[in-house]
Protein backbone atom coordinates (compact mmCIF):
# COMPACT_ATOMS: atom_id res chain seq x y z
CA UNK A 1 0.00 0.00 0.00
CA UNK A 2 1.15 3.54 -0.49
CA UNK A 3 -0.76 6.45 0.42
CA UNK A 4 0.28 10.31 0.46
CA UNK A 5 1.90 12.18 3.59
CA UNK A 6 2.64 15.45 4.18
CA UNK A 7 6.25 16.72 5.28
CA UNK A 8 6.96 18.89 8.07
CA UNK A 9 10.25 19.92 8.05
CA UNK A 10 11.78 20.60 11.94
CA UNK A 11 14.50 23.80 12.47
CA UNK A 12 16.63 23.57 15.87
CA UNK A 13 14.39 23.52 18.75
CA UNK A 14 14.71 22.86 22.92
CA UNK A 15 12.42 21.23 25.16
CA UNK A 16 12.84 22.60 28.53
CA UNK A 17 11.94 21.31 32.14
CA UNK A 18 9.73 23.89 34.29
CA UNK A 19 12.49 23.85 36.03
CA UNK A 20 15.28 24.96 33.60
CA UNK A 21 13.06 27.42 32.02
CA UNK A 22 12.02 29.11 35.24
CA UNK A 23 16.41 29.10 35.58
CA UNK A 24 16.59 31.08 32.52
CA UNK A 25 13.12 33.36 32.24
CA UNK A 26 11.82 35.22 34.41
CA UNK A 27 8.51 35.61 32.71
CA UNK A 28 5.84 32.94 32.09
CA UNK A 29 6.65 31.14 28.27
CA UNK A 30 4.48 32.81 25.78
CA UNK A 31 2.99 31.01 23.21
CA UNK A 32 3.79 32.18 19.90
CA UNK A 33 1.52 29.46 17.23
CA UNK A 34 0.26 26.30 18.15
CA UNK A 35 2.23 23.18 15.76
CA UNK A 36 0.51 20.84 13.87
CA UNK A 37 1.27 17.96 16.53
CA UNK A 38 -1.92 18.42 19.03
CA UNK A 39 -0.64 20.38 22.20
CA UNK A 40 2.33 21.38 21.22
CA UNK A 41 3.65 24.87 20.66
CA UNK A 42 6.86 27.20 19.70
CA UNK A 43 7.33 29.83 22.14
CA UNK A 44 8.38 33.45 21.63
CA UNK A 45 10.90 32.81 24.24
CA UNK A 46 14.11 31.57 22.57
CA UNK A 47 17.91 31.09 23.56
CA UNK A 48 21.62 30.74 22.70
CA UNK A 49 23.22 27.47 22.79
CA UNK A 50 26.48 27.16 23.09
CA UNK A 51 29.82 24.65 23.40
CA UNK A 52 32.50 26.78 25.03
CA UNK A 53 33.46 29.86 22.22
CA UNK A 54 30.71 27.95 19.36
CA UNK A 55 27.16 29.78 19.89
CA UNK A 56 23.88 29.58 17.95
CA UNK A 57 21.11 32.15 19.04
CA UNK A 58 17.66 32.49 18.78
CA UNK A 59 17.08 28.40 19.11
CA UNK A 60 13.41 28.48 19.42
CA UNK A 61 11.45 26.97 22.66
CA UNK A 62 8.88 23.85 22.15
CA UNK A 63 6.17 23.53 24.71
CA UNK A 64 4.63 22.56 26.80
CA UNK A 65 6.95 21.67 29.32
CA UNK A 66 9.06 18.35 29.44
CA UNK A 67 9.64 15.86 32.23
CA UNK A 68 13.25 16.27 30.68
CA UNK A 69 15.49 18.71 28.78
CA UNK A 70 16.23 17.65 24.95
CA UNK A 71 17.98 20.01 22.05
CA UNK A 72 17.50 19.29 18.75
CA UNK A 73 19.62 20.71 15.86
CA UNK A 74 20.86 19.40 12.36
CA UNK A 75 24.11 18.01 11.52
CA UNK A 76 25.16 21.22 10.49
CA UNK A 77 24.32 22.86 13.79
CA UNK A 78 26.44 20.30 15.25
CA UNK A 79 29.37 21.13 13.36
CA UNK A 80 28.94 24.39 14.13
CA UNK A 81 29.70 23.96 17.62
CA UNK A 82 31.71 21.40 17.11
CA UNK A 83 30.07 18.35 18.40
CA UNK A 84 29.00 15.07 17.49
CA UNK A 85 25.50 13.89 19.31
CA UNK A 86 24.10 10.69 18.51
CA UNK A 87 20.58 10.31 16.62
CA UNK A 88 17.87 9.63 18.93
CA UNK A 89 14.15 9.35 18.93
CA UNK A 90 12.44 11.98 21.28
CA UNK A 91 12.60 10.91 24.69
CA UNK A 92 15.40 8.33 24.24
CA UNK A 93 18.60 10.68 25.49
CA UNK A 94 20.79 7.71 26.04
CA UNK A 95 24.53 9.21 25.62
CA UNK A 96 23.22 12.58 24.03
CA UNK A 97 25.74 15.49 25.16
CA UNK A 98 25.64 18.58 27.45
CA UNK A 99 25.08 21.53 25.79
CA UNK A 100 24.87 25.09 27.64
CA UNK A 101 21.98 27.35 27.04
CA UNK A 102 21.89 31.41 27.31
CA UNK A 103 19.38 33.68 28.01
CA UNK A 104 20.04 37.38 29.38
CA UNK A 105 19.24 35.97 32.77
CA UNK A 106 20.92 32.96 33.17
CA UNK A 107 23.56 29.80 31.93
CA UNK A 108 22.33 26.79 32.78
CA UNK A 109 24.49 23.07 31.13
CA UNK A 110 21.94 20.64 30.55
CA UNK A 111 22.66 16.90 28.71
CA UNK A 112 20.16 16.03 26.32
CA UNK A 113 21.62 17.35 22.75
CA UNK A 114 20.31 15.05 19.96
CA UNK A 115 20.20 14.95 15.82
CA UNK A 116 16.09 13.64 16.20
CA UNK A 117 15.95 10.70 14.13
CA UNK A 118 13.18 11.07 11.34
CA UNK A 119 9.83 10.10 12.25
CA UNK A 120 6.12 9.58 11.22
CA UNK A 121 3.27 10.79 13.41
CA UNK A 122 -0.13 9.43 13.86
CA UNK A 123 -2.43 8.02 16.34
CA UNK A 124 -3.96 4.72 17.48
CA UNK A 125 -6.58 5.15 14.58
CA UNK A 126 -3.83 6.08 11.56
CA UNK A 127 -2.27 2.93 13.18
CA UNK A 128 -4.38 0.20 13.54
CA UNK A 129 -6.20 0.93 9.57
CA UNK A 130 -2.24 1.05 8.04
CA UNK A 131 -1.28 -2.17 10.17
CA UNK A 132 1.93 -0.65 11.23
CA UNK A 133 2.72 -0.19 15.46
CA UNK A 134 4.33 2.04 17.50
CA UNK A 135 8.21 2.18 16.48
CA UNK A 136 8.08 0.46 13.50
CA UNK A 137 10.44 1.18 10.48
CA UNK A 138 8.37 2.43 6.99
CA UNK A 139 9.48 3.36 4.13
CA UNK A 140 9.06 6.88 2.86
CA UNK A 141 9.33 7.51 -1.52
CA UNK A 142 10.49 11.26 -2.69
CA UNK A 143 9.73 11.52 -6.21
CA UNK A 144 11.82 14.39 -7.43
CA UNK A 145 14.95 16.03 -9.05
CA UNK A 146 16.69 14.58 -5.97
CA UNK A 147 14.83 11.30 -5.28
CA UNK A 148 15.58 8.47 -2.87
CA UNK A 149 13.69 6.52 -0.26
CA UNK A 150 14.48 6.94 3.24
CA UNK A 151 13.63 4.80 6.55
CA UNK A 152 11.19 6.68 8.97
CA UNK A 153 10.23 5.54 12.55
CA UNK A 154 6.92 4.97 13.24
CA UNK A 155 5.71 7.61 16.13
CA UNK A 156 2.20 6.67 17.68
CA UNK A 157 0.46 9.28 20.53
CA UNK A 158 -2.59 9.50 21.54
CA UNK A 159 -3.04 13.12 19.44
CA UNK A 160 -0.76 12.45 16.64
CA UNK A 161 -1.68 13.89 13.47
CA UNK A 162 -0.43 11.92 10.20
CA UNK A 163 2.92 13.56 9.05
CA UNK A 164 6.04 13.05 7.94
CA UNK A 165 9.31 14.52 10.21
CA UNK A 166 12.50 14.97 9.50
CA UNK A 167 15.26 18.16 9.73
CA UNK A 168 16.42 21.03 7.77
CA UNK A 169 19.36 19.10 6.97
CA UNK A 170 17.29 16.18 5.45
CA UNK A 171 15.07 18.63 4.08
CA UNK A 172 17.58 20.11 1.90
CA UNK A 173 19.22 17.02 0.55
CA UNK A 174 16.20 16.26 -0.88
CA UNK A 175 15.04 19.43 -1.93
CA UNK A 176 11.96 19.52 0.17
CA UNK A 177 9.84 22.36 0.89
CA UNK A 178 7.47 22.40 4.47
CA UNK A 179 4.38 21.06 3.61
CA UNK A 180 5.59 19.17 0.50
CA UNK A 181 3.95 15.24 -0.22
CA UNK A 182 5.77 12.68 -0.47
CA UNK A 183 4.42 8.79 -0.45
CA UNK A 184 4.65 6.06 2.79
CA UNK A 185 5.19 2.83 1.30
CA UNK A 186 3.65 0.13 3.63
ZN1 LIG B 1 11.24 18.37 19.41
Amino acid sequence: MEIPIRVRISNRHVHLTKEVYEKLFDKEIEIKNDLSQTGEFAAFNTLTIKNSEKEIPNVRIVGPFRPYNQIEISKRDARILGLNPPVRRSGDLKDSLEITLKTEKATVKVKGLILANRHIHMNEIDALKLGVRDKDMLQVIINNERSGILDAEVKVTPKGVLEFHIDTDEANAFLLEDYDEVTLKI
